[in-house]
């Protein structure tokens, strides 16, 4: 088998002068600090991962002993815990883990969660292993990280990412009671993890939805909606959707059924769907569910070659899979009017220039996909609490509500909508309130990105307004505690 380090290595180079990852998010870091005029030494203080924690570890597996590889890398500890996903993939690399881990740091900041950043990945393929198989193996990487404290609710809380969701998370949790039994707050070692072991209701959702919100509040504001060649809202808009995961499959569903939009492909590993009725997200979901591909779903066109319908004509292109699928080799010909980057790092740097020297809006990644880690917080304060969200106030609500319907009754001599008295009336439960939470903290962040966008003249774009907004704040605290 060919070293996925050679691998990743090669496929950066064939992406003609293309930079990796951690080197366009670094080059776009560089921009920022030229805008805000940042003293080198803060700058590099900011830019440089604190620590990388590489791991090779045996498990048992159903074809015999294995020996695994996997990192965690800490950006920054300017505020702790360190926070980021854990994701499972065969060609992870040291690299990209320090990437994502730096694009936590500013999403962290970007958004007003008060974490620093990290990530971590496995290199494994979890399609090629039984559930006991995972469960043994995540358990080992688990005690691994947390015998060097890279899992602990005061210092470095994982979450799921690609190839990984809320069962990793329960057995994380898991490993690490069985290390520290004594820890109180262990239900906060880590986020993403099933309610009923103190997970938050709306977590899982969480990262899809925040797509939802940031693009229903791109077009709240016809003059950006405008700059991007389009007009009207998000109903009947074309979606082409990259990637069925956790955040796609989120994501294309309330934008189809809350929304209106018309999901016109869908991109997978295997192929593509295409159908410029629509697409029924549910229904292909459950097909790749029962199938594990695309290929065969009926009432829709398949294309063997998924990739080139990233170039299909629409009005929103939202890439979910993974980091580099829209460089300069294909950016010329992407012919959406706005990128709505829901997967970490879809647009390379240098396809990030050419689709702006062509008039492509893209709202960036670090804001896009912010909804996962704002969720994240919600259940970490949670966890620390040992109290759901809104059981103290649930029922004084209730009971001021009863008190607001009768008053309303009574100066309208008894008559009251019953829409508005089914509104009032609405039962305020913790999904309610981790969806409000998160849709206030992902306009505002769009609102002060904007701002810096629209006030700057050195400000070109969204994701250098994204950059400028979270690196000023992180060299204010760096400022303010003389770290
Ligand atoms: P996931 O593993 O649940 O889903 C990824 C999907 O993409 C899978 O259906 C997979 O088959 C598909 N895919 C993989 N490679 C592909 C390719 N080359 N072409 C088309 N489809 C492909 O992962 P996820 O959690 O949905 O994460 C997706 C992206 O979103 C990643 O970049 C991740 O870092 C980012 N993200 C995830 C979260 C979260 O809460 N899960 C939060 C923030 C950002």
């Amino acid at each position: 088998m060919l070293d996925p380090d050679w691998v990743g290595q090669w496929q950066e180079t064939m992406q003609a002068a293309d930079s990796t990852f951690l080197e366009g998010v670094n080059k776009m870091f560089q921009q920022a600090v030229a805008i805000l005029d940042l003293p080198p030494v803060l700058a590099e203080q900011i830019r440089e991962c604190n620590s990388v924690y590489e791991v090779r570890f045996p498990a048992p597996t159903s074809k015999g002993w294995r020996v695994f590889r996997g990192w965690r890398a800490t950006h920054s500890e300017h505020a702790l815990p360190a926070k980021g996903g854990i994701r499972y993939a065969p060609d992870v690399h040291q690299d990209e883990v320090e990437a994502l881990a730096a694009l936590m740091t500013y999403k962290c900041a970007l958004v007003d969660v008060p974490f620093g950043g990290a990530k971590g990945g496995l290199r494994i393929d979890p399609r090629e292993y039984t559930e006991d198989d995972l469960k043994a193996i995540t358990v080992r990487f688990a005690r691994e990280l947390i015998k060097k404290d890279y899992i602990h609710p005061a210092l470095n809380v994982p979450a799921p990412d690609m190839g990984t969701g809320p069962r990793e998370m329960a057995w994380i949790v898991e490993a690490y009671r069985q290390v520290h039994p004594e820890d109180i707050d262990a239900a906060a070692c880590v986020t993403g993890k099933p309610v009923e072991l103190g997970g938050v209701d709306g977590r899982t959702e969480a990262t899809g939805r925040g797509v939802q919100y940031a693009l229903q509040e791109f077009f709240r504001h016809p003059e950006d909606v405008r700059d991007a060649r389009l007009e009207g809202t998000l109903a009947g808009k074309r979606v082409v959707l990259q990637g069925l995961g956790n955040v796609g499959y989120h994501a294309g569903k309330f934008l189809e059924e809350e929304d209106g939009a018309v999901i016109t492909a869908i991109i997978e590993r295997d192929g593509a769907l295409h159908s410029a009725k629509g697409l029924h997200v549910e229904d292909v979901r459950e097909h790749l569910r029962e199938t594990g591909r695309v290929q065969g779903f009926p009432g829709a066109e398949y294309v063997s070659d998924g990739r080139a319908l990233l170039e299909l004509d629409c009005d929103i292109l939202v890439p979910a899979a993974m980091e580099g699928q829209i460089t300069s080799e294909n950016a010329g010909r992407i012919r959406a009017r706005l990128i709505a980057e829901a997967a970490n790092g879809p647009v390379t740097y240098e396809a990030h220039q050419i689709l702006r020297a062509a008039g492509v809006m893209m709202l960036p990644d670090m804001y896009v996909n912010a909804g996962g880690v704002t969720v994240s917080y919600f259940e970490w304060t949670r966890n620390l609490a040992h109290m759901r969200h809104g059981r103290m106030q649930r029922k004084m609500m209730q009971s001021r509500m009863d008190a607001a319907i009768d008053v309303l009754r009574a100066v309208s001599k008894g008559e009251l909508a019953p829409s508005l008295e089914a509104r009032l009336r609405h039962d305020v439960d913790e999904l309610a309130l981790v969806r409000s939470g998160l849709e206030d903290t992902m306009l505002e962040a769009y609102q002060r990105i904007r701002d810096i966008w629209r006030s700057r003249d050195d400000v070109p774009c969204l994701r250098t307004a994204a950059f400028v907004s979270a690196v000023s704040r992180i060299a204010d605290y760096y400022r303010r505690f003389a770290l």
